[in-house]
């Protein structure tokens, strides 16, 4: 086949996830000027649909150019000014991530660590602001990708404002997925992608500041060291004044507004529902036939299920497997999982019975042909309870 010439996918990795067919419908619509009023009204739209999304106010709410990673750092590089401390805690790969992004913005990091799959408690971020504060900024990753771990955010935010620090959160997984609640649990940074539980192609990198994060920007002493990412210049775009920064990546514009009108048709409530019935029956079914989760119990995620491989399975060999045998993608571990884990990603159109099935009937089928299972089906029964009860 010619490169270019693309079969699709079920796509039940970390991200991108599938894509409704009416957004990539969107992306073909012709390609106007980045001052149109046409374009205009799409990026008005869109701005007030992420607004409902994220459950914000916060006027200061706009689509980064960029994937996920470009809105972690435009939220880091726009709050950090050389110098300012910051808390970082890292329980997996984009805790990781956020302390190297911060560190290259010239501040002075201090981390707190959990070990990856469990979450962090209250009392351990405010002892670590007893030790090492007073913080200018608090980073922390609600959905921790590489572990399948869910960080409670609302009890934290009461530690972080009680020192005087800003909350900035990672919702690149969670948001759309399972309840993010900007206003009602204070975040005042925020960022998201679009290829994750907004089931967009990736590209952009929604972003969120609360008036406390505006005041920190405006009270800047030195320059936002990114010229492409500065908000100070971005938000006189997006905002009334129209003023050309940089020009707009048109088409990615219409995929994540139709993906948000199809996020806001469902409901945001009827979303995370879908996602945790589709992560139940998933895991009744990994757990059938002996597949552990990775993440602890109680603080699970429900679009991405980081397990263990069993032992005895390639877990390169048994996802390649899939994805040339039966078109089905799933992740590989990251960090210290590489080599041990798989991660299967329920991710906006890809949080569905049909996905569920599939996935299972795969990996029951290559588990069998490996002498690991006698005979397949119980994994599938077990989902099929589920979705049944
Ligand atoms: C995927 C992901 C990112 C990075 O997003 P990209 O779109 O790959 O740049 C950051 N944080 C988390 C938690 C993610 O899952």
């Amino acid at each position: 086949m010619r490169a270019g010439e693309i079969t699709p996918r079920m796509l039940m990795g970390p991200g991108p996830s599938d894509v409704h067919p009416r957004v990539l419908a969107a992306m073909s619509q012709p390609t106007i000027g980045h001052l149109d009023p046409q374009f205009l009204a799409v990026i008005n739209d869109i701005r007030d649909m992420l607004q409902q999304v994220f459950q914000t106010k916060n006027e200061l709410t706009l689509a980064v150019s960029g994937t996920g990673s470009a809105g972690m750092e435009t939220c880091v590089v726009n709050l950090i000014e050389p110098g300012d401390k910051m808390l970082v805690c890292i329980n997996g790969v984009f805790g990781q991530r956020m302390r190297d992004v911060a560190e290259r913005a010239g501040a002075e990091v201090t981390a707190v660590e959990r070990p990856w799959g469990e979450v962090f408690t209250a009392d351990e971020i405010s002892s670590a602001i007893r030790d090492s504060g007073p913080f200018k900024v608090v980073g922390i990753v609600q959905a921790e990708t590489s572990t399948g771990a869910a960080q409670p955010i609302a009890p934290i935010s009461e530690a972080v404002h009680q020192s005087g620090a800003l909350l900035l959160v990672d919702t690149v997984t969670s948001l759309a997925g399972m309840e993010v609640d900007v206003d009602g649990w204070q975040i005042d940074a925020c960022y998201s992608g679009t290829q994750k539980c907004l089931s967009c192609p990736p590209g952009l990198a929604p972003v969120t500041f609360s008036p406390a994060a505006v005041k920190a920007i405006d009270a800047r002493k030195a320059k936002v060291q990114s010229w492409y990412l500065d908000m100070t210049m971005v938000r006189a775009y997006w905002g009334s004044e129209r003023l050309y920064h940089h020009t707009a990546p048109i088409n990615m514009n219409y995929a994540l507004h139709e993906a948000l009108r199809i996020v806001l048709e469902e409901g945001l409530e009827a979303r995370w529902q879908r996602h945790a019935l589709h992560h139940r029956a998933l895991k009744a079914g990994l757990e059938a036939i002996g597949i552990r989760y990775l993440a602890d119990p109680d603080h699970q995620l429900p679009m991405l299920n980081a397990v263990s491989a069993p032992e005895g399975v390639d877990e390169a060999e048994a996802r390649k497997r899939l994805l040339n045998d039966f078109g089905i993608e799933i992740g590989a571990g990251l960090g210290q999982f590489k080599g041990k884990a798989w991660r299967i990603g329920l991710m906006g159109e890809s949080a569905a019975e049909r996905h569920v099935t599939s996935v299972l009937k795969a990996l029951e089928t290559v588990l069998v042909e490996k002498g690991i299972l006698e005979e397949t089906g119980k994994a599938v029964a077990a989902a099929k309870e589920v979705y049944e009860s």
